[in-house]
């Protein structure tokens, strides 16, 4: 069984002042106008268990989910359980994953990962982000994904490289880091929509709102939105 040490909760957010670009009636319309253009959005990297999610997304960092889907299921065949995993050796790892990127790093982080759930968490995926962020190569965003992802749990928001951009443009946070946007975005979206909230925005970053030239005239949030690097204005 896995240690059953109490979950440290995350600072609480602490209300925004709702008026301007957070008022309660324009972030409601942002996730309004995201549920009716992506109504569907679920995580795009392919997997059959938690640990093979907490795999794929280590593996995301600096690579796109396309690669990742590549490599992933020669890995899993030949490593298909933490165990197995933990016994493999750097050498294996690294063949397997290197047209991912950061092949070296990335190695080592899956094995730490395999020894970790196997040694203190009786090979299963924990499901608290306090225990999973103890895991190798698991930092906050990589816990928020598993834990949203496999076990429909919303302790924080995913804030990829996608969202931190979105969020910004979108007048959402502020902050220059990942971590402090994920706070300011916990104060100004409801709970229940955390999940589904960053799967739509990673969709609207790369089919809409790119990093270079937004396609805003094709974007249905444009109304809402008052960045600087709109490319078109309604
Ligand atoms: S209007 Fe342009 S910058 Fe704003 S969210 Fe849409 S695509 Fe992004």
């Amino acid at each position: 069984m896995p240690p059953q040490k109490a979950a440290k909760s995350s600072p609480k957010p602490q209300p925004r002042k709702s008026t301007g670009d957070l008022a309660p009636g324009r972030v409601a319309a942002i996730l309004k106008a995201l549920d009716e253009a992506y109504p569907e959005a679920v995580c795009a990297l392919h997997h059959s268990s938690p640990w093979e999610l907490l795999v794929a997304t280590i593996l995301s960092a600096q690579c796109t989910d396309v690669r990742v889907n590549m490599v992933t299921p020669e890995l899993f065949r030949r490593f298909p359980t933490p165990a197995a995993m933990a016994k493999a050796t750097l050498p294996q790892l690294e063949d397997l994953i290197r047209t991912t990127g950061f092949f070296r790093n990335k190695a080592k982080s899956i094995q730490g990962a395999a020894k970790k759930i196997t040694t203190a968490f009786g090979g299963k995926v924990p499901q608290t982000l306090a225990e999973l962020i103890t895991v190798p190569g698991a930092a906050r965003k990589t816990a928020n994904v598993v834990l949203g992802v496999s076990f429909g749990k919303a302790e924080g928001i995913v804030v990829d490289t996608h969202v931190f951009r979105i969020a910004r443009r979108l007048s959402l946070a502020r902050s220059d880091t990942a971590p402090k946007v994920e706070q300011e975005l916990m104060r100004v979206i409801p709970q229940d929509r955390w999940i589904a909230f960053s799967h739509q925005l990673i969709h609207h970053g790369r089919q809409v709102c790119i990093a270079r030239k937004p396609k805003c005239d094709r974007c249905n949030l444009e109304q809402l939105c008052h960045s600087k690097d709109k490319t078109w204005h309604s």
